[in-house]
């Protein structure tokens, strides 16, 4: 039995976010490409998560920006524009002190840079 993916599309790891976090591919959707950066927080993938990242909004990552514990992400909605799309989606991580799980919930903003989809911003509503 092969890994199934950590964005909990279902599919095996090596047939989805695995091809665009070894390089293999990259994401030609930003539902895709937002469930492939879920899956390279979860597996510590820094120079991904850069790379998939406006450079106008990208901040200064670091290794601490991966200490929370992500377990699994569910896509509410998502809406596939020609240069613009957005991504609702619900992220769980696992709380520090044990108490259990919490939820970040995010409406995200993903702009077609140089022919790929990066990670922009995220809303404050649908726009
Ligand atoms: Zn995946």
């Amino acid at each position: 039995m092969s890994q199934l993916c950590h964005c909990c599309s279902g599919k095996p790891f090596a047939h989805c976010c695995g091809l665009y976090l070894s390089g293999q591919a990259y994401p030609n959707t930003a539902e895709a490409l937002m469930r492939s950066r879920f899956s390279a927080y979860v597996t510590g993938n820094l120079p991904y998560l850069r790379k998939s990242w406006h450079p106008d909004t990208c901040p200064d990552l670091s290794a601490d920006d991966l200490n929370t514990d992500w377990c699994r992400l569910e896509v509410v909605k998502s809406k596939q524009g020609l240069k613009k799309s957005v991504v609702e989606f619900t992220a769980w991580f696992r709380n520090g002190d044990g108490s259990g799980e919490s939820a970040l919930h995010e409406i995200s903003l993903f702009k077609l840079y140089k022919k790929r989809w990066v990670y922009v911003e995220p809303l404050s509503d649908w726009p």
